[in-house]
Parts: C-alpha cells; structure tokens; sequence
C-alpha cells in the first residue's frame, strides 16, 4: 500500500506522516492534518461484516494510517480495546423503538469519547518511539475529556498527562473520577478559576518557551489530546462499519443497503468519522446532524452560513455546547476538492468576522449527506422520558438530542441508527429529573440510587465504585501555578522511566 502523507487544509505546503501528524495534533499555521488519499481505497463490506471489532479496528486504522505496521496496529487495538471496555462487542448495537441505538458508552469513563482516547495514547506512543521523546500531555477540562484523557494515557509508556479542572466547578462524579485516577504518570490538579481561566492557562504553558526549552533539555515535549488530532478522528470511523456489520449479522440489512445515522453533535469529530466511513467505502445515505441550543450547525447546513456571533447558552447535554465546531474545517476542505487558500479565507473570516459563508456548490454537496436539527433542554427531557416510556430505553441527555431530532424526520425504507454517547448514569441528576422523580437537595450519588430505584436498572460499576475509591490528587493551584504544576510532574515522572 501507498503511503499516505498528511498536510495542513489550509496549506499543502508540508507533507507529514500519519505518525508525525499524530505526535503534532494541530498543523503549524493553525489548520487540521487532511490526507488527500482519503476514499481511494475501500474497505471490504464482507470483510467487515465477518470481523469482530478489534479486527474491523485494525482495517480501518490501517486504511487511514499507513505508516504504522500491522504488528503495531495490532498491538494499538489490544491494549485500547481489549480489557478497558465492559462488552465484548465493544460497541453494541440494541434496539431502539423502530430504530437502532450505537451504544458508545462501555469505555472506562462511561462515554464516547473513550472510544477515541483509549486508542490516540496508543497511536502516540508507538509513533514516539521513532525519535525516543518523552511526550507529556497537557489538558484543561470542563469535567468529562479529562478524565478520558486520564484514562486513556494512564500507564502509557512514554507518555505522562497533566489535567486541570476548575476546583469546585465540576460534578462530585467528575469530581472523584479525576482525584482518584490511578497511575504512574498521572497528575491532577484543581485551579482556583473557571474552565476558561484554565484553557488560558493551557494556552500559556504552550507558548511558554523558556519552559518548552528546559523540558527539550531532558527528552520531554509537551502536547495535547485534542479532538482534532487525527489520532482521534480515525478510531471513530470503526464503529460505524462495526455497526452496520452489527446489522448485516443479525439480519437487519443486507449487504449494501442504504443507512441513515444520526448524531449528538458539538466538535464535529464524531460525525465526520461518519462521513469518513462514507468515503470508504460504506453505504451511508444521511448524516444527521443533532445540536442542541447551541444550533450553530443547524443553521449552517441549512443556509451555507457558519455565524458564531450569539450567546453561548449552557444546556443540560454540556458537551454539545459548543459555538466552534473545529472538526468542520476538514469536511470543508474535502467538499472544495481541496482548495487550502479557500478553507484559510474561510477560518480567517470565522475569526475576524465571526461568520462565513460557502459557495453555494459547496452547500449543496453538504446537504447531499447531511440533515440537522436540533432540540431544547425541554424537548430533550420530554424525549427522555418519552422513550423510556415507550421503548424501554432509559438514554441520557445527549443522546436524547439525537432521538429527538431522529424523531422529527419520517422514516422511510431505510433502517436509522441513533449513535448515544454517554451512558444515563453519567447524567444522573438531569435524567432523574426528566423522568419527573424529585431531585432537589440531592447529590449524585443519591441521583445514582434513586435513577437504579426508579428504572430497575444498575449503574455502570465505573461510576457507582467511586464513591468508595480513594483521593490520591488533591493538589489545587493558581493560573500562575499551572506551569510549575507540568514541569514538576513531567521530572518526576520521566525521571522514573
Ligand atoms: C464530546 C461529546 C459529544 C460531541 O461529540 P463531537 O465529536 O464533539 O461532535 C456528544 N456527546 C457526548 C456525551 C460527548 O462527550
């Protein structure tokens, strides 16, 4: 197999490896790692539909990144997938109303986004090994990436991770699933701040180069664990082939029918992947695009303009609040056949101006595949109720966006799959409440007893075991502290290996 190199979407300028693009995460003039190899390869549907999840992972790894071999990939998906997730199938396909629910939910944090950050520590340690640097991950969290990141990277060799939270901001959940992460090479620190004070404060550490140089000088460079890094991106398109071979096998679809997915969407990263799978070769009809409040997207696909000029509104589906849908600038990019100067116009208006608009051939092309819609807090309890009612299926706040949106479109001959992304224990108080239970004055883990009493269903063990497990990080610190934080955690912890 060819190669594939990899270069900026608003440059092509510089060509870098899957691996180096994987170590770098974001390109050098601010744009995202595309590879214009995308889609000449498929990827066998009978292949697909006779593999289980860890051989389907390794195709679709192997399609996209062609520098790593397949010993490496292997090696990647066992130590990612093989005992971190709940279920053998990794991520199941149930039933859902007339419909099929993509369970993403069976990683150690209970959410989606394992699925990708079990995977990335993997990918950048192998890729590390080339030129023997210690790579110490940095990270601000709102509560829920930082923990994934956590566990992702725990334990990996060559890698140590940094996370910052703000102290006294974050769910008791969150809360106790970042202070009692274990781990040689983990550190966990509040900051006396708000998550955006903390993402500022990532932002220094990063431009910082005093620091940056004293670190070179023992081996360690610093990076991130964004969700614009390919490393992330690639792991995502597995589950939706996986999917649909889920339904080939018992017969829900025949080999080449047409399948419609629909998506909690924020970043974009997830969705994308879909699109990704499209272009290898698997036949997805629509992609549907949820928001919530936060409908900057479905805006966009309706009408060609992407304005983040509005209020940012807090929603009770948190992960989807998001007015930067980052991951959008590779669709972009693909869609004007690769025109980098175009896609740099583009995010240079996005920033000065707040907004842009495609041309209307692009427009059309985006809504070829996608729909979108989006849902209210209100409409998203309603939804959560409405489906435990009548299906049985207890989803949490993001997925519900989904089954709302899902909902609103008639379905016609072709089976529909609604992707959820967290599991409803990880939102217990709002899931609580949307069913109409009482919920005030109550912490989590009373939200957590009260939601298995009331729905005669258990809590994942990953999140009902902390409320015994002990606090090994307690540290808080200032703005001004975070990077003496990252510099004592990367001595220590490299000094050891
Ligand atoms: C991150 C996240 C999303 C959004 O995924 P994107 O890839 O950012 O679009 C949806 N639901 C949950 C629970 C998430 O954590």
């Amino acid at each position: 197999m060819v190669n594939t190199f990899y270069h900026s979407t608003r440059s092509c300028a510089q060509t870098v490896t899957s691996k180096q693009a994987i170590l770098q995460g974001l390109a050098s003039d601010g744009g995202l790692y595309v590879s214009d190899e995308l889609g000449k390869n498929k990827i066998s549907l009978s292949d697909m539909v006779a593999g289980t999840y860890h051989e389907n992972a390794k195709k679709v790894l192997g399609a996209l990144l062609t520098d790593y071999t397949e010993e490496e990939l292997s090696q990647c998906v066992e130590n990612a997938y093989g005992k971190k997730f709940d279920t053998a199938a990794v991520t199941p396909v149930t039933e859902l109303g007339a419909d099929w629910l993509l369970e993403l939910f069976h990683g150690p944090t209970c959410a989606f986004k394992d699925v990708a950050l079990q995977m990335l520590p993997q990918l950048m340690s192998v890729a590390r090994e080339g030129d023997g640097r210690n790579v110490m991950i940095v990270t601000a969290t709102s509560g829920d990436t930082g923990k994934a990141a956590l566990e992702g990277f725990a334990n990996v060799p060559g890698c140590g991770v940094t996370v910052f939270y703000p102290d006294g901001k974050v769910s008791d959940i969150q809360y106790l699933q970042m202070v009692c992460q274990k781990g040689a090479n983990v550190c966990v620190s509040g900051i006396r701040g708000t998550f955006d004070d903390a993402q500022t404060g990532v932002k220094r550490i990063f431009s910082d180069t005093s620091l940056k140089e004293r670190l070179a000088k023992k081996n360690i460079v610093l990076s991130s664990a964004n969700s614009i890094n390919v490393g992330r991106l690639v792991p995502q398109v597995t589950y939706y082939f996986d999917a649909y071979a889920q339904l080939v096998r018992r017969g829900a679809l025949k080999e080449g029918d047409a399948i419609d997915f629909c998506v909690p969407t924020g970043n974009f990263g997830d969705v994308l992947a879909g699109w990704f799978a499209k272009q290898l070769g698997l036949p997805v009809r629509h992609l549907i695009v949820a928001s919530n409040t936060n409908k900057v997207l479905t805006d966009f696909i309706e009408t060609g303009t992407y304005d983040r000029r509005r209020d940012f509104v807090k929603t009770i589906s948190p992960s989807m609040d998001i007015l930067v849908s980052s991951n959008l600038e590779r669709l972009l990019y693909y869609l004007s056949d690769g025109d980098c100067d175009y896609i740099a116009s583009l995010m240079n208006d996005l920033n000065e101006k707040g907004f842009y608009t495609v041309k209307p051939e692009i427009l059309v092309r985006i809504q070829e595949t996608f729909r979108a819609g989006f849902a209210t807090d209100a409409e998203t309890r309603a939804t959560i109720k409405s489906t435990y009612e009548k299906d049985q299926v207890l989803i949490d706040t993001h997925t519900a966006v989904a089954k709302f949106v899902l909902d609103r479109i008639s379905k016609d001959g072709t089976e529909r799959v609604c992707l959820s992304t967290a599991s409803p224990y990880k939102f217990c108080s709002d899931v609580l409440q949307a069913l109409g239970e009482p919920t005030e004055g109550m912490n989590d883990f009373a939200c957590m007893d009260a939601l298995e009493a009331a729905t005669h269903t258990v809590a994942p063990v990953q999140l009902s075991s902390l409320r015994f497990s002990e606090k090994l990080h307690t540290g808080v610190c200032d703005i001004e502290g975070m990077g003496a934080v990252v510099e004592d955690a990367s001595l220590k912890i490299f000094a050891r290996s």
